[in-house]
């Protein structure tokens, strides 16, 4: 794909119209909670007749959609979800951004769409969001989603690849995920609804793995938990709601092990937050073994049972860890948090990386505009 691209992303000629009409930003950010809030500005690339139109960085506004466009029909669209961090300089840091840049080519690979560059896409980002800077909030904790998102605008109704696309881009402010404290969680485990089966899409954030996620959900929130453990037919575990999973415990060869499910056979999302941790474990010195293996949800309860269960968490960009207290199996419910205690690596991990991406402390992750 892309090789009959005559004219690539080029971030030196991208245009910049400002919007006359500002909106006021709120004095808590607290308020802003997740998503409902969008900032002054956007960017949007075409692909048309085999060019990328010049990146414009535009007014926040509506599109008109034509009622036979692809996207709508056949959900062609993939996104990504990165965050933009002021530091205590009031600088503007992104975490790891490549990585969520090569994620998304290869979910647009996935969908037929041929190829951009991702580099240059990231220097179009990072000046939307150098001109959106006054819309990262300033305290620690809180941050500026990005959300690039790509789209098939082919205006037909057959099913076929997309020959004209749109990558947008736009930018929400953020209050902290855990205003009121870090709270932990339980999971309804199950295998009746699938999130991602081998030769499936789950290792690609394709738009359409997601709305299928939201029937087991709210099964889950009928057993009162939070989140789904979602198994495969063979009871592996994949993933814990949108969110990457991981366990501490001690093994069946009395190894203190972090495991987190691996990438082999495109199940699971590879998650930016889940390679940081598992170089983190590493460098810890804190586990005889940090493995990307197979964990059944019956090696847990026998865990459980056994008392070898230390902590599990699901980890990803928006609440950076969220800390499992127990989840609730065929009817049983396993809660092995000892007094709710959250667990103490999950906690070192959330100040961390929250750490690293404020710039409090100093590494390579952080990415200075
Ligand atoms: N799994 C799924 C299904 C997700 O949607 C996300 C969020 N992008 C993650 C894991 C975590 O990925 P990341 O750490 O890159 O945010």
């Amino acid at each position: 794909f892309g090789e009959g691209t005559e004219k690539d992303i080029d971030s030196s000629k991208i245009t910049v119209q400002l919007t006359k009409n500002p909106k006021k930003k709120k004095e808590d950010p607290n308020e802003y909670g997740f998503g409902k809030y969008m900032s002054d500005h956007m960017l949007e690339i075409d692909y048309i007749d085999k060019k990328f139109t010049v990146p414009r960085i535009v007014p926040f506004h509506d599109f008109p959609v034509h009622p036979a466009t692809s996207v709508i029909h056949y959900g062609i669209t993939a996104f990504e979800g990165m965050k933009a961090y002021k530091d205590s300089e009031g600088k503007i840091r992104l975490f790891r951004p490549m990585k969520n840049m090569k994620r998304f080519l290869k979910s647009a690979r996935r969908l037929c769409l041929p190829d951009f560059n991702p580099e240059e896409l990231l220097k179009c980002i990072e000046k939307l969001v150098m001109i959106e800077k006054d819309w990262v909030p300033e305290k620690k904790g809180f941050a500026a989603y990005i959300r690039p998102i790509i789209m098939g605008t082919d205006q037909f109704l057959g099913l076929k690849p997309a020959s004209k696309y749109k990558i947008f881009v736009i930018i929400s402010p953020v209050g902290s995920y855990y205003s009121d404290g870090m709270k932990g969680i339980r999971l309804f485990a199950q295998n009746e609804y699938l999130r991602s089966w081998v030769g499936g899409t789950g290792g690609n954030k394709l738009g359409g793995n997601y709305a299928p996620t939201l029937l087991p959900t709210l099964k889950g929130f009928e057993k009162e938990c939070k989140s789904v453990l979602f198994l495969d037919k063979e009871g592996k575990v994949t993933e814990a709601g949108a969110m990457n999973c991981m366990v501490i415990w001690e093994n069946e060869n009395n190894e203190r092990e972090l495991i987190t499910p691996s990438l082999e056979d495109n199940t699971i999302l590879p998650g930016i937050t889940r390679d940081s941790i598992l170089k983190l474990a590493k460098e810890s010195g804190q586990f005889d073994k940090v493995t990307e293996g197979d964990i059944t949800i019956n090696q847990l309860v026998k865990a459980h049972n056994e008392n070898r269960l230390f902590e599990i968490f699901g980890c990803g960009t928006a609440a950076i860890v969220s800390p499992v207290l127990g989840f609730k199996y065929e009817g049983k419910t396993y809660d092995f948090a000892k007094d709710g205690k959250l667990g103490e690596f999950t906690l070192y991990l959330y100040d961390t990386i929250l750490s690293i991406q404020h710039g409090e402390i100093e590494h390579q992750w952080s990415h200075l505009i």
